[in-house]
């Protein structure tokens, strides 16, 4: 319970969606920059917890993903403003640093005419590098009194406001599996917009909470009560779980968000219709399965109900609803 706690927070940046949050009216959305705001005293409030908090914010922005504050101090602080005897300096320079940044990137991004997909991927492979980074420091320094599994306890908040992106299925699946296997939470904020299904898996795969904002100008409670514990103390105390997870995954072929997959049973890639040969694992398939595949697909028509269907293996069923492996095709 005592051992000091990092946090990644991802903030979605797209200028879209932002202005379409700020002008919405039902349900009533936020502006960005009462957001910052309330962001701003979240942050403040993790590493006011614990001394040894660690902190990196990391921006999504269309087409690139950039770090806006570290801890570890990569982002230099401008230090020239006067001093304020009544303000704890930790807070004015996170404060004053992720707002620089953040001003320095929003100014250099033009209107282009057409937004780019937004960096929401980028930006949790460098959290995840960076938190790897700084775990293997921590245990690279040797093993002290309290033992080796005195560590810092990692995770990612990721505040969306930004639709899925099919595309980047495999790379988010990747990223969760990298995830699970470093030990970290995966914690959402849907603050605009409907339900991320892929965010939703990162959610329920890291064991981390998904909570759709349901009252903007509450936000900033809703941050304290279900994201400002770190995970080991959650089992103590009620955050808001999960009742229904949206298990839907991407095709290979297509990019498609899919309801009725067929799987590989070699490499375990999806593809949205059988196929005789795997793009992946270039596996052939007997024609006899293909036929007999093809054969029970349901018609078009009703492929839209049944939501978190699992998907077929292609060669045989092994009854498993484990999310495929992907890999680059
Ligand atoms: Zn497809
Ligand atoms: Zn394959």
């Amino acid at each position: 319970m005592d051992t000091p706690s990092h946090l990644s927070v991802i903030l979605d940046l797209s200028p879209t969606q932002w202005a379409l949050s700020a002008q919405s009216t039902n349900p009533p959305g936020i502006s960005l920059e009462t957001f910052l705001s309330q962001l701003l005293a979240f942050l403040n409030a993790h590493i006011a917890c614990k001394d040894e908090n660690t902190l990196a914010v990391f921006g999504a922005l269309p087409g690139e993903s950039v770090l806006l504050y570290s801890s570890t101090g990569e982002v230099t602080a401008s230090d020239d403003g006067p001093t304020d005897s009544n303000t704890y300096r930790p807070f004015k320079t996170l404060d004053a640093t992720v707002m620089k940044s953040l001003a320095e990137r929003l100014e250099s991004f033009g209107d282009a005419a057409e937004e780019a997909p937004i960096g929401i991927v980028g930006c949790m492979t460098k959290a995840l590098c960076y938190i790897n980074r700084i775990t293997s420091n921590t245990t690279a320094a040797g093993p002290n009194e309290d033992g080796p599994t005195a560590s810092i306890d990692p995770r990612i908040l990721v505040l969306s406001v930004s639709p899925d992106q099919s595309s980047t299925y495999i790379p988010i699946m990747n990223s969760i599996f990298s995830a699970q296997k470093l030990k970290v939470t995966i914690d959402v904020c849907k603050i605009f917009g409907a339900d991320n299904v892929f965010l939703q898996q990162a959610a329920h795969l890291t064991g981390g909470a998904y909570v759709q904002v349901d009252r903007t100008d509450a936000l900033l409670q809703y941050m304290m009560m279900s994201f400002l514990p770190p995970p080991a103390i959650r089992q103590l105390i009620a955050v808001p779980t999960q009742d229904r997870v949206d298990f839907r995954a991407a095709c290979f072929c297509h990019k498609r968000i899919v309801e009725i997959g067929f799987v590989c049973s070699v490499c375990l890639s999806i593809f949205c219709q059988p196929v005789p040969v795997c793009s992946t694992c270039r596996t052939k398939f007997p024609i006899k399965t293909l036929q007999r595949l093809n054969a029970s697909r349901p018609p078009a028509a009703s492929l839209s109900s049944a939501p978190g269907t699992p998907a077929r293996p292609l060669a045989h069923r092994n009854g498993t609803a484990t999310p495929a492996t992907p890999r680059p095709g």
